[in-house]
């Protein structure tokens, strides 16, 4: 167990271990925010009338891929995470015990969110997930048009991500792999000076994933956004990261065609599997100041602004120093319970502020939760609604 958690007795269940963590993720927030438990505030307020449904829009965003507890939400981490302590989540109903029962690779996992099932296909394997997504739920059941939903992914092992292989679905969202983008744009002779933005996978250097699926390409993009190939480079070239090039995209995708379903992977902390600390504790940086960036996209946007729900939530957390089985920061190997505890956040219109949700929820309830907000319904989905804020 982390050295920053309260004392515990010797050995804790998995159950156990998730409880804790909710625990000190409410004390933490509650001296950093002054955030209140939802069960007191349930018992004098009022539930707030949420806005129709006519209009809607939400965005989900990942907070991935990988962060612990110790360089976020404990003492020592929140140094990394100032926009989500001081803007983001006194806006938020917080959920402190967000639990992970699924595979912990990236893909599968991210999948799993956008299914509400836990998908058990190989994560290094280029192909789609098995349950319908939140993407053909959201088009079909409310007959939406294909540029109403979109996925900006990190990776080209995400290119399949937008439909699954459900036959009696299968209309889904567009996909933009943005390094993927930029790499057709690039003559072979300027890859070079972009290498930063163009590492594909920082798990294995040996996958090379078979590009084929509903991903968009840079002609099309570049048509649908009206962007000009030479100002989508020119604009690269001054960013940090891929994360950055992914929100640059998303925010080109809300100005242009404004989707009511946007979804944001952020990838960049997982660079912890090279083992660099530092740049591990970069990347949560820069996940939280994007994080901001997306949620101020949002407010001055009037396609957006007053009618978005946003989800932050990560993807899974990441070994712990203390399980002898894995190294640490470096990897999410284990399967140990403080890896699969994640959090969300969620902020909008009739959404409580400042609020924290305690009770454990699953990371599959998303998706129901999805649907209880814009009204489709998901069928096979295998969580529930989260009722505190739909
Ligand atoms: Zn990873």
């Amino acid at each position: 167990m982390p050295s920053g958690y309260p004392p515990m007795r010797t050995r804790l269940s998995p159950r156990q271990t998730a409880e804790t963590v909710s625990w000190s993720r409410r004390e933490f927030l509650h001296a950093a925010t002054g955030a209140a438990a939802a069960t007191a505030l349930f018992a004098l307020a009022p539930v707030p009338a949420l806005a129709s449904p006519r209009g809607r829009k939400v965005l989900v965003v990942t907070f991935g891929g990988g962060a612990r507890d110790e360089e976020t939400f404990m003492p020592d981490g929140q140094e990394n995470i100032p926009h989500l302590l001081t803007e983001l989540i006194p806006r938020s109903t917080f959920f402190t015990q967000v639990v992970n029962h699924g595979i912990l690779g990236h893909y599968v996992a991210t999948a799993s969110l956008a299914t509400g099932v836990y998908e058990t296909f190989n994560n290094f394997a280029a192909v789609p997930p098995d349950h319908p997504t939140v993407f053909e739920y959201f088009r079909r059941d409310l007959k939406r048009p294909a540029t109403d939903t979109w996925v900006v992914a990190p990776s080209n092992g995400f290119n399949r991500i937008g439909e699954s292989g459900e036959r009696s679905y299968g209309h889904g969202a567009g996909v933009v792999l943005p390094k993927r983008l930029l790499a057709a744009a690039l003559s072979s002779g300027a890859t070079l000076e972009y290498q930063h933005l163009l590492r594909d996978n920082y798990e294995t250097p040996l996958y090379a994933p078979e590009i084929s699926g509903n991903e968009v390409e840079l002609p099309q993009l570049a048509d649908l956004l009206k962007l000009s190939v030479t100002d989508f480079t020119a604009h690269a070239r001054n960013l940090a990261s891929p994360d950055e090039l992914s929100v640059y995209v998303a925010k080109e995708l809300m100005r242009q065609l404004a989707p009511s379903l946007l979804w944001i992977t952020l990838h960049d902390m997982d660079v912890a599997h090279a083992g660099c600390y530092s740049l591990y504790i970069e990347g949560i940086q820069r996940t939280d100041r994007l994080c901001a960036e997306i949620w101020k996209a949002v407010e001055s946007n009037p396609e957006y602004a007053g009618k978005t729900t946003m989800f932050v939530l990560p993807d899974f957390g990441r070994d712990s120093d203390l399980d002898a089985s894995g190294n640490g920061f470096q990897h999410h190997r284990t399967g140990d319970a403080l890896s699969r505890t994640t959090w969300m956040m969620v902020m909008g219109p009739g959404v409580r502020e400042n609020v924290v949700v305690d009770r454990p929820v699953q990371s599959l309830d998303l998706v129901p939760t999805l649907g209880a907000l814009l009204g489709f319904s998901a069928q096979f989905a295998q969580g529930r609604p989260l009722t505190e804020v739909t």
